[in-house]
């Protein structure tokens, strides 16, 4: 497994390998979890040469967010990729990065940038947007792999490669989750054993409208207030919507693929799950 920091080192190890291996690549902001590993595991098994970046991206937190206490456990990630099949993790500095971060060019993903996630974290999706096409022109992956956890992120970034005629294909890997159901995030650290104890609730709300979905609740208006205010119990919730998953537009009464996406804050932790059903 090499590690490599710097862009140029990246371009000269890629340039033979890609003519001969499917290069597979999972971006990352590091402190790596069972979420991420899962990445890892999916990348190992659809393609023969793995990339990952670990680099904890500026541009996509905002001025009162947690950039500066964002948890960066370098040594202990390369721990655990040592145990995978990963063949070069990608560490850049942010000076590598972003020679001129105030002026450097952007890219955005107009109007569901600024929906849901991007509403409540302006800029957040033109960070996103920026450091993936970044990382796309470094690595020139086959194929890169996101979770589903970040629905939206995702969805995002199919946009992304289609709209800048990327020739990668994007491939999304399912939610991986604690005992209890509360989905695997670096933030969950930030949260107390009280809070700890309650966050699996963000699930169970999403869950309980799901349910209620498929057992032929049609006034998705209705169902999302009810899901709100249990929400409102325990979180202070940022949003609970029920959405048509392929388009993530508010659904119509005959839409069969839907999704239930929430965002919530629990102390310092800002918590994001969704789940899937189909009708
Ligand atoms: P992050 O390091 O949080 O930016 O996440 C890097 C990648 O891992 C993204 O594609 C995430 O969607 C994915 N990821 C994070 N948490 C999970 C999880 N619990 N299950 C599956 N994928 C995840």
């Amino acid at each position: 497994m090499k590690i490599i920091n710097d862009i140029a080192t990246m371009r000269q190890e890629l340039k033979a390998v890609r003519n001969c291996k499917k290069i597979v690549f999972v971006p990352t902001m590091g402190n790596l979890h069972d979420g991420h590993l899962s990445l890892v595991k999916m990348a190992d098994e659809c393609g023969d040469y793995v990339v990952m970046s670990i680099f904890v991206n500026p541009l996509q937190f905002g001025p009162n967010e947690d950039f500066s206490t964002y948890p960066r456990t370098l040594e202990n990630d390369l721990k655990k990729l040592q145990l995978l099949d990963v063949d070069i993790v990608f560490t850049p500095s942010t000076q590598e990065m972003y020679v001129d971060k105030e002026n450097a060019s952007q890219v955005t993903v107009p109007i569901i940038s600024n929906e849901l996630c991007g509403f409540f974290r302006p800029g957040f999706f033109t960070g996103i947007a920026t450091v993936v096409t970044k990382l796309f022109n470094i690595v020139q992956p086959h194929t890169a792999i996101f979770g589903e956890k970040d629905f939206q992120q995702v969805h995002i970034i199919r946009q992304l490669v289609r709209d800048l005629d990327f020739d990668i294909e994007i491939k999304t890997a399912p939610i991986v989750r604690d005992g209890d159901g509360l989905a695997m995030s670096s933030r969950n650290q930030y949260l107390t054993a009280d809070e700890r104890a309650i966050a699996p609730g963000l699930y169970q709300c999403l869950q309980i409208a799901a349910h209620e979905i498929m057992s032929g609740q049609k006034n998705f208006a209705q169902l999302e207030e009810r899901a709100k205010n249990n929400l409102h119990k325990m979180f202070r919730p940022d949003y609970l919507t029920i959405r048509n998953r392929r388009n993530l537009q508010p659904p119509s009464q005959f839409d069969k693929e839907l999704i239930i996406l929430g965002a919530a804050w629990l102390g310092k932790a800002r918590l994001i799950d969704n789940v899937s059903v189909d009708l």
